[in-house]
């Protein structure tokens, strides 16, 4: 067989049209929203690449599937589909349907996490991190070295820091180690995978001081396929297959099912222990719902069903990861630099090397961000010291995150390649004129989770 462009493995079925607003409607809607790009209507943005949670296109199976939802309270059949696909996946005895990963969090961490306790991860996602610290819990990044550097190349650089690990449960004592995550792929680090082997060095630690392991599985296929193609010997197996060995090396996950469950909302909490499972399920009841539907309704559980099952498919796996890998490509040959190699679900532009005159508490990635709405209509989301920066108290300078970084997420299934090189021709055009890009301020902020709804002003 001739070498021939990996192309999108399915034709359009329903389209929605999308439109580029003139400039001055661009230029209101960003002073409109202080320079939030989060404060954007959808039809102000032509190419939406904010995130890829919940913005996909669902297959004419997954609608089909909606339209065969149980809507029963108790006990829907459309429950003990997600419950059969969810368990063959993971394993796991329990499995709590939620409406989002983030409600799956909140309902763990509030059972297991207590004052002053420490939770280990690679990175922590935002919301997790945010869930952790609301229990009065500590969340600490333990992520390789190579995680930090945007430049370092590294086939798997979400792993997490075995030794740092170690030594972070001996320094603090494993009584108030409540639990370890591992995220797959490591979202917050740049959509980075782990490998195999450092889930079993993991592992091992957390036996050794009797530690359960959860997975923060949102991308676990993307993972798999990382883990399919960069590790040794694992070329041979199925992504479904070295799924389900991730899988087997926790004791449970959260879930957020709008990623790689492609499913527009929904997420689940998996578990082995079945006292750990009651005390979430009465915490279930308690905000989201029955055990039975969580925060879903009968067409969701369908939907995600559905979609963990397509999202394993080969050609899917391959055309996703290679698609992120062409937009990548494109922009780093023009010289913009960005977190290599590319992740699974996006590409982070290093905002920090790009515009060196602006410092992380003027927050370069933000003012990275904006512009590319500005050149083009394109919305980004901007990870680094406005998301994970800590304002100083005292009203100084903001302790600056460790990377600054703007995320260009691909919604799964939902943009074409021309999309794609529109896009790269937004960003190498801002690239070209980033000496006259400015920072920003912040002028009004919340006390968690600022990035939502922050307002800014230019410098
Ligand atoms: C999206 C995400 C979450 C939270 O899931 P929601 O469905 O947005 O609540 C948690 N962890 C990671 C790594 C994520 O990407």
């Amino acid at each position: 067989m001739p070498h021939r462009t990996i192309i999108e493995p399915f034709r359009i079925h329903s389209v929605q049209a999308i439109d580029l607003p003139d400039e001055a409607t661009r230029e209101a809607a960003l002073e409109r929203a202080g320079f939030n790009l989060f404060g954007l209507h959808a039809d102000e943005v032509i190419i939406d690449l904010l995130t890829d949670s919940g913005t996909g296109a669902m297959s004419s199976a997954q609608w089909a599937g909606m339209m065969r939802g149980d809507e029963s309270y108790a006990g829907s059949r459309s429950f003990y589909r997600f419950e059969a696909v969810v368990q063959d996946l993971t394993g796991m005895a329990h499995v709590i349907p939620t409406h989002q990963g983030r409600a799956a969090e909140r309902i763990l961490f509030e059972v297991l996490v207590d004052d002053g306790d420490v939770v280990p991860n690679n990175t922590h996602f935002d919301t997790t991190r945010a869930n952790i610290e609301h229990q009065g819990g500590e969340a600490v990044d333990l992520v390789i070295p190579e995680g930090r550097d945007p430049q370092a190349d590294h086939p798997f650089k979400g792993n997490m820091d075995v030794d740092a690990l170690r030594a972070t449960i001996e320094e603090v004592g494993p009584e108030r180690v409540p639990l370890v995550m591992v995220t797959v792929t490591n979202n917050s680090g740049g959509g980075q995978p782990v490998s195999l082997r450092n889930l079993h060095e993991v592992r091992r630690v957390c036996d050794d001081h009797g530690i359960p392991l959860f997975l923060d599985a949102c991308r676990f296929a993307e993972n798999a396929w990382f883990i399919k193609t960069r590790e040794e010997g694992q070329a041979h197996r199925t992504p479904r297959d070295i799924a389900r060995e991730m899988f087997s090396l926790a004791d449970g996950c959260t879930m957020s099912a709008k990623k790689d469950g492609l499913a527009n909302i929904g997420g689940f909490l998996g578990l082995r222990d079945d006292d750990l499972a009651s005390r979430c399920r009465n915490l279930l009841i308690l905000t989201e719902g029955f055990p039975t539907y969580g925060g879903m309704a009968g067409y969701d559980l369908e939907a995600v069903a559905q979609g963990l099952v397509e999202v394993l498919d080969e050609h899917y796996l391959r055309y996703r990861i290679r698609s992120t890998a062409y937009l990548a490509e494109k922009v780093a040959a023009a010289g913009v630099p960005i977190v290599q190699p590319p992740g699974g679900h996006a590409v982070y532009l290093d905002a920090k090397a790009l515009l060196p005159h602006i410092p992380p508490h003027e927050y370069p990635a933000q003012s990275l961000a904006v512009e590319l709405y500005r050149e083009g209509g394109v919305r980004g989301v901007e990870i680094g010291t406005v998301m994970f920066g800590r304002p100083d108290p005292a009203g100084g300078p903001d302790e600056p995150a460790a990377m600054e970084l703007v995320r260009l997420a691909i919604p799964r299934r939902t943009y074409t390649q021309s999309h794609i090189d529109y896009v790269a021709e937004v960003v190498i055009a801002v690239a070209e004129r980033a000496a006259d890009l400015r920072g920003y301020v912040i002028v009004e902020q919340a006390p968690w989770l600022r990035h939502f709804t922050a307002r800014f002003e230019p410098r």
